[in-house]
């Protein structure tokens, strides 16, 4: 199983991590790394990165260093009600976000049904591409009916490397997530949430459990560029990598 992209990566825009877009883009190229998404935190983590931020990405090229550049953001939900960090506007500039929910930038995490009933609506906004890191149990949520929502809007749930390194208490909500992705045909990222360059491409711990599940290749979607600027360009919300 190889994965040759990389949709999750953090740049100095957000001061807990460690390296600039073009140390993220040599790195990557060094490694094979055939595309990355630039997506910072916005503005609701206590260092998010100005809404500015995300708003100026066009002036950056769709290349660097021989490596494909999706403009991006990691969304915070602030409130359960659906409050989120970055407006719609602000999205719309972007080719790939993800949408999160973190300790410390949510007020109000709700119940369980609340949080799904969150994620189903945001998952139906054209502007969301992807939720991230939802194996927590903290943040926990009807699996089944947001896989089915996924699976509606034609969205993507990320398997992300950090959940095996930083976050053990998450492995197994994220594996039964992986399986119902697997069983309902939904497709998955497989991301290393980098915060220093040398962690991008790395997702060898969630290779490993994805083999251990016999999760089918043709799921995931970051595969390779050729696989990935497919599925971007045939995205039911009508947003294209052009
Ligand atoms: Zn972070
Ligand atoms: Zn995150």
């Amino acid at each position: 199983m190889k994965i040759l992209t990389d949709l999750h990566t953090h740049t100095v825009a957000n001061t807990h991590a460690y390296s600039t877009l073009m140390e993220n883009a040599v790195y990557a190229h060094k490694t094979g790394i055939e595309a990355i998404a630039i997506t910072d935190h916005a503005p609701g983590m206590p260092d998010g990165a100005h809404r500015w931020h995300f708003l100026n990405q066009p002036v950056l090229p769709r290349e660097i260093e021989g490596v494909k550049i999706l403009r991006g953001a990691e969304v915070d939900i602030k409130h359960v009600d659906g409050t989120l960090d970055l407006s719609d506007d602000y999205m719309a500039v972007l080719d790939w976000v993800i949408l999160s929910f973190h300790k410390p930038s949510c007020e109000d995490i709700g119940t369980k049904t609340q949080r799904t009933e969150c994620y189903i609506k945001h998952l139906s906004n054209p502007q969301i591409d992807m939720l991230g890191h939802c194996g927590s149990p903290i943040f926990d949520f009807d699996i089944p009916a947001v896989i089915d929502a996924a699976k509606a809007y034609d969205k993507v749930i990320e398997i992300n490397e950090n959940t095996f390194n930083i976050r053990a208490d998450n492995i197994p909500i994220c594996r039964e997530i992986a399986l119902e992705c697997a069983k309902k045909g939904v497709r998955i990222s497989v991301d290393s949430d980098a915060h220093f360059c040398y962690h991008i491409g790395n997702f060898t711990n969630a290779i490993s459990m994805l083999q251990e599940i016999d999760f089918p290749e043709e799921l995931i979607v970051n595969s390779n560029w050729a696989k990935l600027e497919k599925y971007l360009n045939s995205r039911l919300s009508g947003k294209k990598f052009i």
